[in-house]
């Protein structure tokens, strides 16, 4: 049996398709927009945070809710803070009481 799906058109309202609305989840931008939001947010603030503070230059590649959108945060600029991934792992521990992930060396052993 086929699935018929409602009419596009009908769904038009003022010429905005509801269906193209940006999706969110849990308030976070997902889709085209989310991954451009990142893109400007890492563009703003290429050096992770954590790192420059203990006087280390490391690229970010994670910009994080400061406070957790788990956690009622906001997906608004004024609660990111962009990170390197280690210490995005380090921070996300520490907000949802889990251990850090062990780094494992090329000799096999953690780091
Ligand atoms: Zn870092």
């Amino acid at each position: 049996m086929r699935l018929r799906l409602p009419c596009l058109r009908a769904l038009r309202v003022s010429g905005v398709n509801p269906m193209h609305r940006p999706r969110e989840r849990h308030g976070r931008i997902e889709g085209r927009r989310g991954v451009e939001l990142r893109k400007r947010r890492l563009a703003a603030e290429p050096l992770c945070r954590d790192c420059k503070a203990r006087g280390r230059v490391r690229a970010s590649t994670v910009p994080d809710h400061i406070k957790p959108l788990a956690q009622g945060g906001t997906d608004t600029d004024d609660n990111i803070r962009c990170l390197c991934s280690e210490c995005h792992d380090k921070r996300t521990a520490e907000q949802f009481g889990t251990r850090a992930r062990v780094m494992i060396g090329v000799d096999g052993w953690p780091i």
